[in-house]
């Protein structure tokens, strides 16, 4: 069995692959001016589209949603029906590093959790050529929260994200991609604990059992722990943070 098999299995029956709220969502919708029928959203790496359904539910706008794994799609597509809501979201499967959209598409950017898989800094400059001249980015990254850091924390993040940095260089990465800052804040405990780390560990035993106590599931739920555990004491030093920012029409490369 391979780790794909294991983490898509792992999470696809989970409403998050990533820490987030409702809440969250909602808040970073709320700094971009009122969507309407006409208004179109790109969600990027929407996962199983805990999101996108926030999303979908609390605008008019139509939503597109992409993600490089069917299985994640399916399940949004099997919420958006229960939901009453597959006249507004598209699922389409596409790889973030490589969009097939038109220039010039999209009212709103949004991706939660996600845009590390390419880069920060990658990632909103590829994505922004897809943004209408007004429009606006909403992206969730991991960064630091203070200046300095237990050296734990520091060696922990940094070999499974190296790209992860204080908010301030953060925000300096997004106006150098152009984009001008509309605000950012960062994820409260409840995304990390209730809505992520716990329900994985509630599916934890089920899940070892499905695959018969096998080692490797075993070191990957290890991993997952071990994660978590990081979470616990040292939150003070980092998080995701929700950031938005507006296309700046005065850029130039
Ligand atoms: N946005 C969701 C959420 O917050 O619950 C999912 C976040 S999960 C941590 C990251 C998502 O990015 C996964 O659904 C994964 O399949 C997707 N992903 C990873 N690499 C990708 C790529 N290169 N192109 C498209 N999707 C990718």
């Amino acid at each position: 069995m391979d780790l794909l098999e294991l983490i898509l299995e792992y999470h696809k029956g989970n409403q998050r692959q990533g820490p987030g709220s409702e809440e969250a969502t909602l808040k970073a919708l709320s700094y971009i001016p009122c969507l309407n029928e006409k208004s179109r959203i790109l969600d990027i790496g929407c996962g199983t589209g805990g999101q996108t359904i926030t999303l979908a539910k609390n605008t008019a706008a139509q939503i597109t949603a992409v993600d490089m794994f069917p299985q994640f799609l399916e399940m949004l597509m099997k919420n958006a029906k229960e939901n009453n809501l597959t006249d507004r979201i598209v699922a389409e499967e596409m790889l973030m590093e490589s969009l097939t959209f038109k220039e010039h598409s999209f009212d709103v950017i949004w991706s939660e959790g996600a845009v590390y898989n390419i880069g920060f800094e990658k990632g909103l400059s590829l994505w922004r050529k897809y943004l209408k001249e007004d429009g606006y980015i909403a992206v969730s990254e991991i960064s630091w929260l203070t200046g300095t850091r237990p050296e734990e924390i520091e060696q922990y993040w940094v070999n499974l994200y190296s790209e992860i940095d204080t908010v301030e260089n953060k925000l300096a990465v997004i106006e150098k991609c152009g984009y001008e800052i509309v605000s950012h804040f960062a994820l409260d405990d409840k995304c990390w604990i209730d809505n992520y780390y716990q329900p994985l560990i509630d599916n934890s035993e089920e899940f070892l059992k499905k695959y018969n106590y096998a080692d490797e599931v075993k070191d990957f739920l290890e991993q997952g722990k071990i994660e978590a555990d990081m979470y616990n004491r040292f939150k003070d030093y980092y998080s995701y943070v929700f950031y938005i920012a507006k296309k700046n029409r005065s850029f130039v490369h």
